[in-house]
């Protein structure tokens, strides 16, 4: 058996969450890759050493001194290599990103040395191999991650090295320019590793017990979910649902590895599995609800719609001319809806709605703001009947007026569109009806 474990930030933040880490590495000889994330906070109003490394290099950017801010992440790593009573030393490191700010090399490249030293660190403190990510995992011109180059220099680099230490986040084009991924990359990384060495498990040890049917700010004690399908999960980080980063579970994905999302914190919790699929009932008809405010819906009228070709190519034109992705389109009889996000939206409505009109001919257009999209998702609902109609008589006696309904095709899930000030009650009456009252 061959599992690659990742850590993140939380975990990694201090000399005392190292030795956890260590802990655990050490429990089981199967732990054989580990992907560390750079030091996250160490307390609350803490600060992120990523967050600093994008400040610093600002600064450098700016042509204004940066020594200091660069001394302040020094000292972030000094204090873990002395609490582990290593005697490493990374002022050589420092010295060549100090040059490297200077000249200039780029946000990426700040941004990545984050995992870089935190990965040194890790490799000298357990005695094991380092491979620099920008070696082995690879972007294309374009800055898109390339999966198959990658797979392929990672799996003949990993084959002969029994035990790494690979930083996350991070990888570089082929002339060796240093990308990262978007933030909470280092789940993607983790997840690359495991696909390229074919593990049987890919670990990702954060700081909560795996996720939880509900967002525990709007639920109170929420229970957690044992198993999930990556269907499901894509679902729910889609809508944002955020212990893991959505674009962790495609390299995995391919190969049927399951990911087991565990507590660096209390080791002893079983964690989520997310597994390709199981027989494994969930507890309740749903896994799980998440949701997103901020969407306006832009409401197309025209009489016979249904019968013209071509007009629902036509007014999603508008929205793509000018950039603007859509996340859901019902449609009726004379009406065809297109939510769109607020932010992205609002400074180009009217250029859409001109586009619209030019290009399909509508009768009406008319905009709505400030609404809310919530997913109810589950495997289960697909074999029980009447779900679709709990989920509307609770919203109905919480008072929550359903501005939009859509049951993907897949039936894993019902989204619904609500007022922005409706969000919290109606995720709670979900939660209730599903969860609570089956107690
Ligand atoms: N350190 C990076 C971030 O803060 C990546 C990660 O932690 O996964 O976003």
């Amino acid at each position: 058996m061959k599992k690659v474990v990742k850590f993140g930030g939380s975990s990694l933040a201090s000399a005392e969450q190292f030795r956890k880490v260590a802990d655990i590495i050490h429990a089981d000889g199967e732990r054989r890759y580990v992907v560390p994330s750079a030091p996250g906070k160490r307390f609350s109003n803490d600060t992120k050493v990523t967050d600093m490394l994008y400040d610093c290099y600002h600064l450098a950017e700016e042509g204004k001194d940066f020594g200091k801010a660069l001394a302040e992440i020094a000292a972030r790593y000094e204090e873990i290599i002395d609490g582990l009573g290593l005697s490493l030393s990374l002022k050589d490191e420092f010295q060549a990103i100090e040059k490297n700010f200077k000249e200039k090399a780029g946000e990426n490249y700040a941004a990545s040395r984050g995992e870089y030293l935190n990965g040194i660190i890790m490799a000298a403190y357990l005695g094991c191999e380092f491979v620099d990510a920008a070696q082995v995992i690879r972007f294309t011109e374009k800055g898109d991650f390339d999966a198959e180059v990658t797979n392929q220099i990672l799996s003949e680099r990993l084959a002969g090295t029994e035990r790494a230490v690979i930083p996350g986040f991070y990888g570089a084009y082929e002339d060796g320019r240093v990308k990262t991924f978007s933030r909470g990359g280092s789940d993607i990384t983790g997840s690359i590793v495991a696909r390229a060495v074919k593990a049987d498990v890919y670990e990702n040890w954060t700081d909560v017990s795996g996720f939880l049917i509900a967002d525990p700010r709007i639920i109170d004690n929420p229970e957690g979910i044992d198993t999930i399908t990556y269907r499901e999960l894509r679902e729910l980080s889609y809508m944002g649902a955020s212990v893991l980063h959505e674009d962790a579970i495609f390299p995995v994905r391919r190969e049927g590895i399951p990911i087991n999302i565990r507590n660096t914190n209390r080791p002893g919790d079983r964690g989520t599995w997310i597994v390709e699929s199981t027989c494994q009932k969930s507890k309740y008809t749903i896994t799980g609800i998440a949701g997103k405010r901020g969407f306006c819906s832009v409401n197309i009228e025209k009489a016979m719609m249904n019968s013209e070709i071509g007009f629902g190519r036509k007014v999603l034109q508008a929205f793509e001319d000018y950039g603007i992705s859509f996340e859901h389109v019902p449609s009726g009889i004379d009406t065809m809806t297109v939510f769109v996000h607020q932010d992205e939206f609002i400074d180009k409505e009217q250029k859409v709605v001109s586009a619209i009109h030019r290009l399909a001919d509508p009768d009406s257009v008319d905009i709505e703001a400030d609404l809310a999209l919530i997913a109810v998702v589950g495997r289960g609902m697909k074999s029980t009947r009447g779900t679709a109609g709990r989920i509307f008589s609770a919203l109905a006696h919480a008072n929550v007026n359903v501005k939009m309904i859509d049951q993907g095709s897949s039936e894993l899930n019902i989204i619904i569109g609500v007022a922005n000030e409706d969000f919290d009650a109606a995720i709670k009456a979900v939660y209730t009806i599903f969860v609570i009252s089956q107690l």
